[in-house]
């Protein structure tokens, strides 16, 4: 593996929004045996878990501890979400490199599942801001805002793509360091993809918009991926099997599958930093912890072209 820095950083969401979104309980070791697993294969940032209440999501409720031993492994960007400034402060303690607070630009989503309108939550993220600024330089977690439900809301429909883009411009002057665009539901597609990324990134600069979170819930999460690559994002966020789902969308699948997004990558040319062969060999491990759950994936049933290791 060389210490060459990615092109293109595949960020894994499994453990946060994979594990969230299933009944199952993934034992604490098991956690620990995938993140580190999945971080011998290269991937450079993993989202480990989300401070919120155990008793709203009981899945990850041993975060902290999910933290503090992902931080002993090498290289690795260590992310988890938040719902407010309480989660922030244990993600700030914790010693998380990358805090991301999701911010509903359906409003009636967001008083839905964080009781919060607009303007409460631009609040709490200048106050997340705030506390993060604290933070001495050398520690000082990356801060994000992600713009959830930018493509379409369970509740309510086609979002207003001018409230993408106003949501953007208020939470980086609210001190996030950086937007995401998010497609909690699975609505997006690849024109619109193209289309909001060039909206938002107008209105807040290229830097502030570097990642996209997707979901293959219609089939059209790596569509959408080439769209973003082509607009020059470089973060995609993945989840290893595509596990997850949509509580909304009995069935569904989750995030785009980290297996087929770093095939396509490397396929294309572009240096991931991920060994595709001891990542397709992670799956074990999701298969052996969570023998209930589907696991989605093309490349991994289909197995390798014959001749594609020769070729990179
Ligand atoms: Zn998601």
């Amino acid at each position: 593996m060389t210490m060459q820095e990615p092109q293109i950083l595949v960020s894994e969401v499994g453990p946060r929004d994979g594990l969230q979104s299933i009944q199952t309980v993934m034992p604490t070791e098991a956690k620990k045996r995938w993140i580190a697993a999945q971080a011998a294969a290269g991937c450079r940032e993993i989202e480990v878990g989300s401070f919120v209440p155990a008793t709203i999501i009981p899945q990850l409720a041993d975060t902290a501890e999910i933290v503090e031993f992902a931080r002993t492994i090498p290289e690795l960007t260590v992310a988890v979400l938040v719902p407010n400034l309480k989660g922030a402060e244990n993600a700030i303690a914790a010693g998380a490199h990358k805090i991301s607070i999701p911010f509903s630009v359906s409003e009636t989503h967001s008083r839905k599942n964080v009781r919060r309108d607009h303007d409460q939550m631009v609040e709490e993220v200048r106050r997340i801001a705030e506390r993060v600024a604290d933070v001495d330089a050398g520690k000082r977690p990356h801060f994000e805002a992600g713009l959830s439900t930018a493509f379409g809301c369970t509740l309510e429909g086609p979002i207003d793509e001018d409230l993408v883009v106003r949501s953007a411009v208020r939470l980086i002057e609210a001190g996030a360091a950086e937007v995401g665009l998010s497609d909690t539901t699975g609505y997006a597609n690849p024109a619109q993809v193209t289309r909001l990324i060039r909206k938002v990134r107008r209105a807040v600069g290229d830097e502030r918009l570097t990642g996209v979170h997707l979901h293959n819930t219609r089939g059209l999460g790596l569509a959408n991926a080439l769209a973003a690559l082509d607009e020059g994002i470089t973060t995609l966020d993945s989840s290893l099997g595509g596990i997850g789902g949509c509580p909304f969308a009995p069935g569904a699948s989750g995030n785009i599958v980290t297996e087929d997004l770093v095939f396509m990558l490397e396929a294309m040319g572009y240096n991931t930093g991920i060994d595709i062969d001891k990542l397709l060999a992670v799956r074990t491990i999701l298969r052996d912890a969570l023998p209930d759950e589907p696991l989605y994936g093309f490349t991994p049933d289909a197995g390798l072209p014959l001749g594609f290791a020769e070729q990179r």
